[in-house]
């Protein structure tokens, strides 16, 4: 039998953890610690990182009880990392420059037949030198995708199938491109196991594919429920009390936001330790967790 591997929690220093941030990476605690797995963090800094952002989710993790079992990593400490999974793509012939505009995209992804926001391969075929717009704008990489779809095994979701077009592999601001980072950095920390939001369940196919032409074996995924206001939408600060910070000034210790969270994936509240003998992976809740103000007010 292969020795256990790890599982992980990968924030965007963005701002502070709201419910929905802790919830996952409470459940992703339980998935792996409930199958001897190690739990890693990872801070995905590449797109969007506010100063003082990466120390406060840090804070806020503990804060709820949750330990890992290495130095958290940065993304932008890895740009070697990624910088050789490009050349060994570039080296396949799998990339191919796109210089075009995101409004380009929109435009050409309406005509019949294609899939909503995918790309629709302009550049693939048209050689660089005759793109209206390769002077003035740096090309982003993209990758010769050779399927239009791909199926990843998720523990929630079962077997499930998604579009995989030709990708940004990097972007044309130089930066390496979200779906890269993720595959490289899950594959360097020996990340086999892959909790976090149902609303990336979509970009699982993409980037189980990716891992593939890079000779990685794609981690097990589970995509949890997402935390929804009651407009069905994403729960997000302008919801009201709904970091930690915020609903301390309404009398909210760290220890009862942990019990909430825990007893909306019904599981007993009181210690983590409590809720990971109660944790089967086959019994999370299937259903987005509503967040009404109400509860907590
Ligand atoms: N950094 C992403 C986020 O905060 C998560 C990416 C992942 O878990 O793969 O939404």
């Amino acid at each position: 039998m292969n020795s256990p591997g790890a599982g992980r929690f990968a924030p965007s220093p963005s701002g502070e953890l709201h419910l929905g941030n802790l919830r996952t990476a409470i459940l992703a605690w339980l998935f792996a610690r409930s199958t001897s797995r190690s739990f890693l963090l990872r801070i995905e800094d590449l797109d969007r990182a506010r100063a003082g952002a990466e120390a406060a989710q840090l804070a806020e993790l503990t804060a709820v009880g949750l330990d890992w079992d290495a130095e958290p990593v940065r993304q932008s400490d890895r740009l070697p990392l990624y910088r050789a999974a490009v050349e060994s793509l570039r080296n396949a012939d799998l990339l191919y420059e796109c210089y075009c505009t995101r409004r380009d995209i929109a435009e050409a992804a309406t005509a019949p037949h294609s899939l909503p926001g995918s790309y629709p391969g302009t550049c693939r075929t048209m050689p660089a030198s005759a793109h209206p717009r390769r002077h003035g704008r740096p090309p982003a990489l993209r990758l010769r995708s050779g399927v239009t779809d791909w199926t990843v095994e998720d523990e929630l979701h079962g077997s499930y199938t998604g579009p995989v077009d030709d990708l940004v592999i990097v972007r044309s601001d130089g930066v390496p491109a979200y779906n890269l980072a993720v595959v490289v950095d899950d594959a360097a920390q020996g990340i086999d196991q892959v909790v976090r939001g149902d609303d990336l369940l979509s970009s699982a196919p993409r980037q189980a594919y990716l891992a593939s032409l890079l000779g990685i074996t794609p981690p097990q995924y589970a995509h949890v429920p997402l935390a929804l206001n009651r407009e069905g939408r994403r729960l997000a600060k302008r919801d009201g009390a709904v970091t930690l910070e915020s609903l301390a000034e309404k009398g909210w210790t760290a220890s009862s936001v942990r019990d909430l969270i825990l007893r909306s994936a019904g599981l007993p509240a009181g210690t983590l330790a409590g809720a990971l003998e109660a944790f089967h992976p086959a019994e999370v809740p299937r259903e987005a967790w509503i967040v009404e103000p109400g509860e907590l007010s």
